[in-house]
């Protein structure tokens, strides 16, 4: 049964699979009551999507039965699978002026009643305002720590992390190695083949450091051609190894944006960890690392000195 809501000119609710049938309200008026007019008041305490959702969800179970509460957004990484899923479900699709919410279903052995339904939709109206602004805060958080054009963790997310990284790593006192990278002559990518293709150089180049990496290596876009990886565990000839694998890898590879192809390369530095050495002084290391093989004659990787040979 396919049934699409609409409230007011804004709103809407497209009801997928629910089946209906006329069975009695078994929870008494007052509580109904209670919970419609209590709910915008507790809906509006959080930002924390997570947290809106346990809210929703308990107060549901206040004026319904069912077994199983789930709710998906693709797009936003968002997966609630609280229970497994009966036979019967009520699904619907929230959509708010043309902005998608997410998919929220229930799922309950018996069916959901006509009355049943009609107070579930009643309260996802109620739902869908401060569920829209919990998605909006989440998305502002994601960017405010991620590159748009190349989606991995930007120049505020490797402040962080590195400072996590570290403190983990004299903590356990295991190796931590840093390598930054960056493109060979870009500004002559830029003026050759357009901005697009720069652009497309550094989405290409994201693609082949990501597939190069461990699962706990962590890579970022520290800005313009210039990227970082923070690699736990990993000693400075580990580390050498990573980065000249990676330079191969992108000296070998064929950048295309479906009218031209070119190719480009990068110079490495890399360094590792020392005992007691700070974030800003680690970057230094392999910064001047980098320098060094800009000068030296670019493609190609050169790794820091340790402090006590400098
Ligand atoms: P080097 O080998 O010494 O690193 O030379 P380079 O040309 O790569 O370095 P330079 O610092 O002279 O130029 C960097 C260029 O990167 C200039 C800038 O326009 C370009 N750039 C920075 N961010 C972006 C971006 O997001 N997209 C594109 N297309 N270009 C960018
Ligand atoms: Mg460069
Ligand atoms: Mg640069």
């Amino acid at each position: 049964m396919e049934q699409q809501l609409q409230i007011g000119s804004k709103l809407s609710l497209i009801n997928g699979k629910s089946e209906a049938i006329k069975t009695p309200v078994t929870i008494k008026p007052d509580q109904v009551d209670a919970v419609v007019s209590q709910l915008p008041t507790q809906l509006q305490t959080t930002l924390i999507l997570d947290e809106l959702l346990g809210m929703f969800e308990k107060h549901l179970r206040q004026v319904m039965h069912f077994d199983s509460f789930h709710y998906h957004h693709q797009a936003m990484n968002c997966h609630i699978d609280n229970a497994d899923q009966r036979h019967h479900r009520c699904n619907y699709t929230l959509d708010l002026n043309g902005q998608h919410l997410g998919e929220l279903s229930l799922t309950r052995r018996h069916k959901f009643s006509d009355a049943q339904i009609s107070l579930l939709e009643e309260l996802l109206c109620l739902l869908v305002y401060p569920l829209r602004n919990c998605l909006l805060y989440k998305q502002a958080l994601q960017s405010a720590l991620h590159d748009e054009l190349t989606g991995l963790g930007n120049r505020a997310a490797y402040d962080k992390s590195l400072q996590r990284e570290i403190e983990l790593a004299q903590r356990q006192n295991t190796p931590l190695s840093l390598i930054i990278l960056d493109i060979d002559n870009f500004k002559h990518i830029n003026d050759s083949y357009g901005h697009s293709s720069g652009d497309q150089a550094l989405r290409a180049l994201s693609s082949t450091i990501t597939q190069s990496m461990r699962r706990s290596d962590i890579a970022f876009r520290f800005g313009g051609e210039e990227f970082v990886l923070v690699l736990s565990n990993t000693d400075v000839s580990a580390a050498t190894i990573v980065a000249e694998r990676l330079r191969l890898a992108v000296a070998e590879n064929h950048c295309t944006d479906n009218t031209k192809t070119f190719r480009f390369t990068i110079s490495v530095g890399v360094a590792q960890l020392e005992a007691d050495e700070e974030a800003y002084h680690l970057f230094e290391r392999a910064d001047m690392a980098l320098y060094q093989a800009k000068q030296t004659g670019r493609n190609m990787t050169v790794c820091a000195p340790s402090v006590q040979t400098m």
